[in-house]
Parts: C-alpha cells; structure tokens; sequence
C-alpha cells in the first residue's frame, strides 16, 4: 500500500532499493535559502521520484500560504512529483496542531512535529527551563497525543528535539510505544536524516510494527535536498 508515492508500508519497502523521496523541504517563503523552484530543480537533479514541500505555517500564516500552495502545485508533475504540505507544532498535551482549515485543506498532507515543550500545567516551556533529562519524558507525551489527532498525516522527525537539542538517546522502550501508535492510527513516521543519529534503525522499528514511513531531510538549502536518500544509500552499502 502506498500513499501516492510519499507515504508507503514500511513491511513492503524493498531495503535494497528504497524509494527516492523527500517529504521535508523547506524555502524561502519560511526559513529554507531557496526558491520553489530552484528546491524542484535540486530535487531533480538528485533524482528524487516524489518530494513534499513542508512549509512551517502556523494559524497565522493564512496571508502567504495560499501563494506558496499555487507555486507547487504549477511545477511539473514529472520527473518528480511535488505535493503540497506544511510542518506545524503540537501546541497541546491534548494533540492540538497549530492550524487551520484555510491552511490545512490546501495541503496534500500534514505533518505535525513537536518543536516546544509543554509542561503538565499546559504553558510552554523555553529549552532552557527545560531539564535535559525531561525532554524524552516531554516530547513522548506530545507526540503520544498528536499521534491521535485525525489532522496529522505524518509526524515529523520523531524524538528530533531529544537527539538534537538536549542530546538524549530515547530508550527503545519509549520509541517502540510511539511506533506501534503511529502504526494504529495510520500516521506515518518521518525517518529524518538531519534528526535521527542512524535513519535506518527507524525504518527496522517501522517494519517491526508494520507502521506507514516517510523519509524527509529537513532540508533549508539546496545542497541538503535528497540528504536522506544519500544518507541511507552509504548506510546501505555499510550495512
Ligand atoms: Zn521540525
Ligand atoms: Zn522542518
């Protein structure tokens, strides 16, 4: 099974010949270097077969999301084909995403990431009030949260702010749980090569639960678009 072409069945990818896509790319409309255009042209060139343009967008950004829409939605449909997305923040410990229709239903798909923290009495927390060795315990709760959100068809670079920011390794116990979740609710897991330490034990946790997968390089520049596919390929040939 497999969601036109940017969303498939972990259990059925062929290791040996993954599918070349990038479902996290970012432009200038946002915080990313380059063009539409010119991040379609860095895709083709790296052979990318299908790529989604996960512009950040918040409930605000209804003035300029509609003009990013139109400019991909106007790129070829081959070689590579382009959906329309947009990366927004769990901003509740309920699962909330910070969206709305007018941004959401211009989107092929959603993906919802956890950026912020938020403590139990619901505020947000700064990373620096945040104690390091709380940010698995966090950033399990919102992810756990969003997983049942109906909105969100993707989630983002799961545990990112824990490997990235507070340098913490989630036990296998707290990733597992996620997984198995994301996988009951049918949002795929975003493999990220700019998050996760080592992509291709995400995409054996994914088959272990038979969960849907993404593969996404958090790319703001052109030289990074592809980046997961040019990680797991070396990953592959090490293995
Ligand atoms: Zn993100
Ligand atoms: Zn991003």
């Amino acid at each position: 099974m497999d969601r036109d072409g940017l969303i498939l069945k972990a259990r059925e990818l062929d290791l040996a010949d993954l599918p070349r896509i990038d479902s996290h790319l970012h432009t200038s409309w946002t915080d990313g270097e380059a063009s539409v255009d010119a991040v379609y042209q860095a895709a083709v060139a790296c052979g990318l077969a299908t790529v989604l343009y996960s512009e950040h967008s918040r409930k605000t950004s209804v003035d300029w999301f509609p003009s990013f829409a139109a400019q991909v939605r106007a790129l070829p449909q081959t070689p590579c084909k382009a959906y329309v997305g947009t990366e927004v923040k769990v901003e509740s410990r309920d699962g909330d995403i910070d969206t709305i229709p007018a941004i959401s239903e211009l989107c092929d798909f959603v993906m919802a990431s956890v950026h912020r923290f938020i403590g139990s009495d619901g505020r947000t927390l700064q990373f620096e009030q945040t104690d390091p060795d709380a940010a698995i315990d966090l950033e399990f709760d919102l992810s756990w949260a969003v997983l049942a959100n109906p909105q969100v068809d993707i989630l983002g670079h799961m545990f990112g702010m824990s490997y990235r920011r507070f340098k913490r390794v989630p036990p296998d116990d707290r990733i597992r749980p996620l997984i198995a979740r994301a996988a009951e609710y049918g949002v795929a897991v975003e493999v990220n090569s700019y998050y996760h330490p080592n992509p291709y034990r995400m995409i054996e946790w994914c088959r272990e639960f038979d969960a849907f997968i993404t593969f996404g390089s958090n790319a703001h520049s052109l030289a990074e678009v592809g980046a997961i596919t040019r990680l797991l390929e070396r990953q592959a040939k090490n293995a």
